[in-house]
């Protein structure tokens, strides 16, 4: 067979690299790793002093890290990351049977919290540089198919309400966020960034996340933090802040004599303190985590250089600073029979114990969301057959 040197070539070049420095058996995509940090000494705080629910103080200090670290006004912490898309999507007045415009090469999560508000994913297509939407693609679609309709947007083919954008920086890349900002801002549609994977990374010095109307972080366990399941809210506008709080505390309202009230119908979505305490000893370390998670990606970017037919998706400019989060290889678009060949490569690294992933089902190809309303989705169906994500955590090289 033709491709096999070539197969065995790629797998050599990640093995090379993910075992340089490990002893462990199986090196997975994406680990979470406590030696670096004080996770042990806050989570016996809680346990000490019995603080482990839904209230005590690391949840506040975990909010303030994240403020300081994204640089965003307020954080509301919750319990995943696909909670905190909903909220965030409930917040920016998404209702039942509004559209959420969504890329198709995204985690299931993105359209599942549309949905969860009985509200309908409506998908665009991506940009195959930062595998986050288009600009150029976005903008030419909603002039074909959108209507300013009193103070709404209206999709024309379909009769429903816009409700919102959601853009995905994906695998930490930061997406075309600029652009995208300002189309929002011209159709006066909110924009959710759904930086699920994206903590550290960052457009013009500014962090990923801190965008749009509302950035969702999540922290489950193969993420860059993990606070074992979880996620944040981020936002710099308070009414919305004040909003994602209340709702994800089951709309609570206290008296002066300490009588307990809730006022609408609302979610038990809070981030426990005891998963609060161990994702903050993480926080404290991210930046160490970032640099080792680029050299990291350095390492592959060079190695590859030598292959022919692969590279490695990364940053479009230097404006532009991803925490790699999954350091993804796309394949040649020439290259024949390439889910073949992706299956073979998955599987001699697998051999080796080694965790390769091609990407997700695009989510219009899925039973739940394939009759969805979406644009041309040619860029994001040809690319999504070349990717393989390799094995990214930074203790894969951090001494
Ligand atoms: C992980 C992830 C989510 C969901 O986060 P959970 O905490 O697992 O609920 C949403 N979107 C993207 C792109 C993700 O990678």
């Amino acid at each position: 067979m033709i491709h096999s040197t070539f197969c065995k070539d790629i797998v050599d070049t990640i093995e090379k690299i993910v075992k340089d420095n490990n002893q462990s058996e199986n090196i997975l995509l994406h680990e979470p790793y406590f030696k670096d940090n004080k996770a042990l000494n806050y989570l016996k705080d809680c346990i000490d002093t019995a603080w482990v629910s839904t209230s005590g103080h690391w949840v506040m200090k975990f909010e303030n890290e994240i403020k300081k670290i994204t640089g965003s006004k307020y954080a509301v912490a919750v319990s995943s990351g696909t909670v905190g898309l909903r909220l965030a999507l409930f917040c920016v007045g998404v209702k039942e049977d509004n559209e959420v415009i969504i890329p198709p090469l995204t985690f299931i999560a993105t359209a599942n919290a549309v949905a969860h508000l009985k509200a309908y994913p409506h998908f665009v297509d991506i940009d195959k540089s930062t595998l986050g939407i288009d600009p150029m693609k976005l903008a030419n679609h909603l002039e074909q198919i959108a209507e300013k309709k009193d103070g709404n947007v209206i999709n024309k083919k379909t009769g429903k309400r816009i409700g919102a954008i959601v853009l995905v920086h994906v695998f930490g890349i930061p997406a075309r966020i600029n652009e995208i900002v300002n189309i929002a801002n011209e159709w006066n549609l909110p924009l959710v960034e759904d930086a699920a994977e994206a903590l550290g990374s960052k457009t013009d010095n500014k962090s990923c996340g801190t965008f749009g109307s509302i950035g969702v972080f999540s922290f489950n366990g193969n993420k860059i933090i993990t606070t074992g399941g979880g996620g944040i809210l981020v936002t710099d506008n308070k009414n919305i802040a004040i909003k994602a709080k209340h709702l994800s505390t089951t709309a609570k309202v206290e008296d002066e004599n300490g009588n307990i009230f809730h006022d609408q119908i609302g979610w038990n979505d809070r981030l426990p303190n005891i998963n609060a305490a161990l994702g903050f000893a993480q926080l404290e370390v991210l930046n160490k985590r970032v640099k080792f998670k680029r050299l990291l990606a350095r390492k592959y970017i060079d190695a590859f250089k030598s292959i022919n037919k692969v590279k490695i998706i990364s940053e479009r400019s230097k404006n532009e600073l991803s925490n790699y989060w999954l350091i993804t290889l796309v394949l040649d678009n020439n290259l024949n029979d390439t889910s073949l060949l992706r299956n073979e490569i998955i599987s001699i690294a697998r051999k080796r114990n080694i965790q390769l992933r091609p990407c997700w089902q695009l989510l219009h190809e899925t039973k739940m969301y394939k009759n969805c309303f979406k644009s041309n989705l040619e860029n994001s169906e040809s690319i999504a057959k070349l990717l393989i994500s390799m094995p990214s955590s930074p203790q894969l090289i951090m001494k």
